[in-house]
């Protein structure tokens, strides 16, 4: 029971992190403790051993821009089918970010692009998510609707329809680009969105 009571106890910890009821080593139900000389609490195998360390995950995309439009997707998926975003997704292992920020573009918009500079990285503290964008040249008007977007099409600053952009990031970043782009410069640019994104 001293477990249980540690445990309901570490509430706020606990909301922080995906739940985990077994050990993916062993099979048996972990326990959610602070390890000896760490800080924070987390899932441990108390027949193993094994510590479940979870981490932020890395959102990549890229802003494809084709003779001053940009390349935009209308998702469709869940969370937010419907909605508006440049090609962004979920890393892999074994490739970089720029590598994971075309093959986005490939995947999401069959748009095959060239990766410029880095434009927007957003913390998405409350999704665990740490996203990076970045600047990306479309050399050819060929893309596609690949099975993950209802849409794609290219964008004039004037086109976007800002009221229908699937996240917060998303925004973010399109907004610095355009603000650059007419300033002649390619900053990058950091913050914090407090808001889950649900990405
Ligand atoms: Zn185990």
């Amino acid at each position: 029971m001293w477990n249980c009571v540690r445990v309901c106890s570490d509430e706020p910890a606990r909301a922080n992190i995906l739940a985990m009821n077994f050990c993916s080593q062993c099979g048996k139900a972990v326990e959610f403790r602070i390890p000896p000389g760490d800080h924070l609490p987390r899932y441990v195998c108390p027949h193993c051993g094994t510590i479940h360390y979870q981490n932020p995950r890395i959102i990549a995309g890229c802003v494809p821009d084709h003779h001053g439009r940009v390349l935009l997707c209308r998702r469709a998926i869940e969370p937010r089918l419907g909605y508006w975003t440049f090609p962004a997704g979920f890393m892999e292992n074994r490739e970089t970010v720029q590598q994971a920020a075309a093959r986005e573009s490939l995947e999401e918009a069959q748009a095959h692009v060239q990766i410029g500079s880095l434009l927007a990285v957003v913390h998405v503290l409350e999704a665990h998510q740490v996203h990076m964008f970045f600047r990306a040249i479309l050399p050819k008007a060929e893309f596609g609707i690949a099975p993950e977007s209802l849409e794609v099409g290219l964008f004039a600053e004037s086109e976007i329809p800002w009221e229908n952009i699937a996240f917060p990031s998303i925004e973010f970043a399109l907004r610095r680009y355009f603000s650059d782009r007419a300033a002649g410069r390619e900053d990058y640019h950091f913050t914090t969105a407090e808001r889950r994104p649900r990405m």
